[in-house]
């Protein structure tokens, strides 16, 4: 997108990335952002002024056609979701999400929108293919034959396949990216919708505090992950709307850890190397074994692929947790 001056919208944007994106957005000089987002304002990540800031449901067709109205370019990244320990507990609101694209592209459509992005996710992909922590990284063909994660997964693939079916039928240009676990400032640390990133800068954090050297780790610690930090993401985001490719396409870092070697990092950023008790809860959600990103395709579509390294994001991450914690503390 050209022009600074063309209405964009950003749906989900009182949450962890759609906040940094309308951040990101206000950075680089846009005049006329729309940011939406179900939750009242004073519990949205970030908020700038200048922004148009509504609160709506957008599983609401009318919302939706409210809100794409004028805007030439939209990123949806609003759906009810959060961690395991979240979607392994809530499938049906998971996917309820569906009607949030469905609204959202039926509206889009209806506009003329020059863009539509959405976000799907790593949760798309077949079980059977993510059994080893060893896992062979996921390439975008791996998602089929299909066998996603129950609930969010399933809603993930068929909202991403509705987007292909509206560019092929009605020429709406889409753009679909599968993430793969996005950290970073500015996201949710408690409650019980958090990822791993940020519980486990929570969980160290709060060691730190109290003194109480000892936390506890979902599984073995030994399921593996791979970890994109925001900034990353937001430049994948940005480089793939302004390309050509309209496919699922993977969006997050090919360096495989486990969860010990997240704490370990977590750990030492903290000042605590080898200094924390592990106390392993086994019978807590803990998803698929292992997972990673095949960055090939991404690569070869981008020239560039996320790069920022687990540690340097880890300690941006963990730095603004521990603020907001002992900015709580204070006030407490
Ligand atoms: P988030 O929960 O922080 O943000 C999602 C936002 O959507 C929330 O603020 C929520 O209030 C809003 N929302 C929910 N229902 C809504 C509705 N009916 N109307 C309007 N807004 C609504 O999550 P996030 O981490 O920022 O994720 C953004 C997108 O990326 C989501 O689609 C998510 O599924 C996808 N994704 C994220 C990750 C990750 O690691 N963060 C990984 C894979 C996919």
């Amino acid at each position: 997108m050209n022009d600074k001056n063309d209405l964009v919208l950003v749906a989900g944007a009182g949450g962890f990335i759609g906040g940094h994106l309308v951040a990101d957005l206000v950075r680089q000089g846009h005049t006329k952002i729309r940011a939406v987002d179900i939750k009242p304002l004073e519990e949205w990540f970030q908020t700038f002024d200048g922004v148009e800031n509504l609160q709506r449901d957008l599983r609401e067709a009318p919302a939706c056609a409210e809100s794409v109205r004028d805007v030439r370019w939209a990123f949806n990244l609003a759906a009810d979701m959060g961690g395991m320990g979240f979607i392994e507990l809530h499938k049906a609101d998971c996917m309820l999400s569906v009607l949030i694209n469905t609204h959202l592209l039926m509206a889009a459509r209806q506009a003329g929108l020059e863009r539509y992005f959405y976000s799907s996710s790593a949760c798309v992909y077949a079980a059977d293919k993510q059994v080893s922590a060893d896992v062979e990284a996921l390439k975008e063909e791996d998602a089929y034959p299909a066998m996603p994660e129950d609930g969010y997964g399933w809603e993930k693939l068929f909202s991403e396949r509705m987007c292909r079916h509206f560019q092929e039928d009605f020429e709406l240009p889409v753009r679909v990216v599968r993430f793969h676990n996005v950290y970073g400032p500015n996201g949710t640390y408690d409650g019980g919708r958090e990822k791993a990133p940020a519980a486990i800068c929570r969980k160290v954090v709060s060691a730190k505090l109290s003194g109480k050297h000892e936390i506890e780790i979902w599984g073995d610690g030994k399921q593996t992950r791979s970890f994109m930090y925001i900034d990353d993401c937001l430049e994948g985001i940005h480089r793939i709307m302004r390309s050509g490719f309209s496919e699922p396409l993977n969006l997050g870092s090919d360096h495989l850890v486990t969860i010990n070697e997240l704490v370990d990092i977590v750990e030492s950023i903290a000042g605590l190397k080898g200094q924390l008790r592990r106390n392993y809860n086994l019978d807590a959600p803990k998803g698929v074994r292992g997972r990673n990103s095949d960055n090939t395709l991404i690569s070869q579509v981008l020239g560039w692929a996320p790069e920022i390294s687990l540690e340097e994001g880890l300690e941006q991450t963990y730095q603004w947790v521990y603020d907001r914690m002992t900015a709580q503390q204070q006030v407490a």
